[in-house]
C-alpha cells in the first residue's frame, strides 16, 4: 500500500494541503488495506497513520501496511489533533462527498485552528485504473458470475419465481467463493423486464417472457456486474427485435472501446445505433461505469462524462431497450481497457437464448 499513499501525498503537494483525511469505506481500504468497518486514515505530506479503537486494532496490524496503525481513545478527533499538531498541519483535506454536516461540525470544533478543506475524488482518481492484483480479483468475480449465470438457467422455466433464481444465483456465487453479491440481484420477467432495476419479486416466469439477470458478486472486496436476457418457451417478433438491437449495440461498444476516448464518445458508439433502429426514447440510463472497490465508481460511460479512459481501467458496457407492457433487453459485460481497446472479463454466451 506504500505506492497508493505516496501518489496521495503526492496529491497533498499539488492542492497545497498539509494532511488529508480519509473515512470513506472503500478508499480506507485502498489506502491501507484495512478490510474492517470503523477506522480512519490520516495521511500527512510525509507521515501516514491508520487509527481504530480497540476492537479493530490487532485486526489493523495484521492487514495495515504503509502505515503506521494507531489505537485511538474515546475520542477519535482528540487522537487527530494530537497528530496534526505534531506535524504543525494547518490546512487538511476531508472527503467532502462522503460526511455528514454533524461529523464536520464536530471535526471543525476540535481541530480548530486548523483549516478543513472539502476535497473530493482524491483518492477515487488512483482507484479508476486497477493494478494487477485487483485486475485479479475482478477477473475472478466476473468468472463466478458466469458460472452462476451457467448454472441458473437450468432453473428457468415457465413456473418459477423470479426470487427463486436469485436465491439460486447467489448461493451458487457463495459456493464459488464469493463474499456476497455485489448488489441486490434483479431477476425481471415479462412487463416486469421493462423496469431497468427490477429486483427479483414473487411473479412466475412464463412462456413468452423475456427475463432480465443482472447480478454479479465479491471477491476479496473486488465486485463484478453481469447482466444477459433470455426468452422462456417462444418470443414474439418485437421481442426479437429488442434483443437484436441491443445484441448489435452491445457488441458494436466493445469493438470501439479504446484508450482516448471519453466516457461521452463510448456511449455514443451505442446510443446512436439504437436511435437509428427508433428506440431512442427507450435506451434511458447511460451505457456503463466504473467497477471496483465499489459496484459504481468513476469513469462513467455517459452522455455528459468527459473522463478519458486509459489502459487498466474497469468498466461496465450495458447498453438497454425497455418498452412498458412489452419488455426489456439489457447485456452487459465487464471489460478492461487495454493499450489497443479492451479485453472482456466476462464471457456469457449472449446469442439470444429461448430456454
Ligand atoms: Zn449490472
Ligand atoms: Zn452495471
Amino acid at each position: 500500500m506504500r505506492d497508493r499513499v505516496a501518489r496521495l501525498q503526492d496529491k497533498l503537494a499539488e492542492r497545497e494541503l498539509d494532511a488529508v483525511l480519509i473515512t470513506e469505506p472503500h478508499n480506507r481500504r485502498y489506502i491501507s488495506g484495512f478490510t474492517g468497518t470503523a477506522g480512519y486514515v490520516l495521511v500527512g505530506r510525509r507521515e501516514a497513520v491508520f487509527l481504530t479503537d480497540f476492537r479493530y486494532v490487532e485486526q489493523a496490524r495484521a492487514q495495515v501496511s504503509g502505515l503506521q496503525v494507531v489505537r485511538h481513545g474515546a475520542q477519535v478527533t482528540d487522537t487527530l489533533r494530537e497528530l496534526l499538531q505534531a506535524w504543525g498541519a494547518r490546512r487538511v483535506g476531508f472527503e467532502q462527498e462522503h460526511v455528514s454536516v454533524g461529523w464536520w461540525e464536530r471535526l471543525r470544533a476540535a481541530l480548530a485552528p486548523v483549516e478543513l478543506v472539502g476535497t473530493s475524488g482524491l483518492v477515487e482518481e488512483s482507484r479508476m485504473v486497477k493494478d494487477e492484483g485487483e485486475l485479479a480479483r475482478i477477473r475472478r468475480a466476473a468468472a463466478i458470475a458466469d458460472q452462476a449465470f451457467r448454472a441458473v438457467l437450468d432453473l428457468v422455466r415457465p413456473g418459477v419465481r423470479e426470487r427463486d433464481l436469485a436465491v439460486a444465483l447467489e448461493r451458487t456465487m457463495q459456493d464459488l467463493g464469493a463474499s456476497g453479491p455485489s448488489f441486490e440481484i434483479i431477476v425481471a420477467s415479462g412487463w416486469r423486464s421493462a423496469l431497468p432495476h427490477g429486483v427479483a419479486s414473487d411473479k412466475l416466469v412464463e412462456k413468452g417472457d423475456l427475463v432480465t439477470f443482472d447480478f454479479g458478486c465479491v471477491y476479496e472486496g473486488y465486485c463484478s456486474d453481469l447482466t444477459r436476457t433470455v426468452g422462456v418457451g417462444f418470443l414474439d417478433e418485437p421481442k426479437r427485435r429488442m434483443y437484436e438491437v441491443v445484441e448489435e449495440a452491445q457488441r458494436a461498444a466493445l469493438a470501439a472501446i479504446r484508450p482516448g476516448m471519453t466516457g461521452r464518445e463510448a456511449d455514443a458508439v451505442a446510443r446512436s445505433l439504437i436511435e437509428e433502429a427508433g428506440f431512442g426514447e427507450a435506451f434511458g440510463h447511460s451505457l456503463g461505469h466504473g467497477l471496483g472497490l465499489a459496484i459504481h465508481e468513476s469513469p462513467r460511460l455517459a452522455a455528459q462524462s468527459e473522463e478519458v479512459l486509459r489502459p487498466g481501467m474497469v468498466v461496465t458496457v450495458e447498453p438497454g431497450v425497455y418498452v412498458p407492457g412489452v419488455g426489456g433487453v439489457r447485456i452487459e459485460d465487464d471489460v478492461v481497457i487495454t493499450p489497443d481497446g479492451c479485453a472482456r472479463l466476462t464471457f456469457s454466451p449472449k446469442e439470444l437464448l429461448i430456454l
